[in-house]
């Protein structure tokens, strides 16, 4: 190759990575929505699991039924919870978002804010999110097994976790992301329907409703000290960098 041809080769290299990283930070590229992923998608997914995949929702659907479900849960009384919440915990984030996190229940600074992951966990959670490459506001939704506080922060109960499931079940069929991941052992037992625990699960993908499924540890427990805490860390970033693979997602480069 001539001197001239790999120059003009360079500069055509550099500027598509421009253009590819302006299309990402301004969530064009870096979500193609479902047209573009579609056949490779189905090309590519494992067989589907015995529950049939709900028909995915258009974009309609998804921005209409979204805030009604979220009304509906603010005035749910199914389980005990209704008497002790300040307010129910919906979802934050992108309903339209490729990717999807599912955490286990609100804690104190959800149950004031009436937002998923506000607190401590949830700023490690956007840490997480944003050393993917992406925005916290705008690439992802971030949603919970249950939507109200159970008291002190103990873990949900069975009965809680049957009565709420059928909200987050409509929520993920009206979102319907390319890949949820599974924060910790209470998304994975609600999810998967499996007492296996994080340990054994995690960075191995399964299907919900044949929706990819990426468990992975819950931020809180990454940031309990413990004589793990580190591989646990390092192990939920190749657990996400297995997510960003899957999604076509490149890693940033540092700036
Ligand atoms: N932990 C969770 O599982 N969910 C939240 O929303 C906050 C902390
Ligand atoms: Fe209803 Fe779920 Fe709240 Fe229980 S936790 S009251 S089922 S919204």
């Amino acid at each position: 190759m001539s001197d001239d041809a790999r120059g003009q080769l360079a500069t055509l290299a550099a500027s598509l990575r421009v253009y590819l990283e302006w299309q990402r930070d301004t969530g064009a590229v870096g979500f193609p929505r479902r047209a573009a992923v579609t056949a490779a998608a189905t090309a590519t997914a494992p067989a589907p699991t015995t529950a049939p995949a709900p028909a995915p929702a258009t974009a309609p659907d998804r921005l209409v039924r979204l805030p009604q479900l979220a009304t509906e849960v603010a005035a749910c009384t199914k389980c005990g919870l209704s008497t002790t919440r300040t307010q129910t915990v919906f979802a934050r984030g992108n309903p339209e978002a490729r990717l999807c996190f599912v955490g286990e229940a609100p804690g104190a600074d959800e149950d004031a804010q009436g937002l998923p992951f506000v607190g401590r966990a949830g700023q490690l959670l956007d840490k997480m999110i944003g050393a993917m490459g992406l925005d916290p506001a705008k690439d992802v939704y971030v949603c919970n097994i249950l939507k109200c506080r159970p008291p002190g922060n103990r873990r949900p109960e069975p009965e809680e976790m049957a009565a709420c499931f059928p909200y987050l079940n409509e929520q993920l069929a009206l979102v319907r992301p390319r890949v949820i991941v599974a924060l910790g052992n209470t998304a994975v037992a609600a999810l998967l329907e499996t007492k296996l625990g994080i340990t054994k699960l995690r960075g191995q993908w399964k299907l919900y409703r044949s929706v990819l499924v990426m468990p992975t540890y819950h931020p809180s427990y990454l940031l309990r000290p413990s004589p793990q805490q580190i591989e646990a860390k390092r192990q939920a970033w190749e657990d996400l960098q297995l997510v960003m693979k899957e999604l076509g997602l490149e890693l940033p480069r540092r700036k």
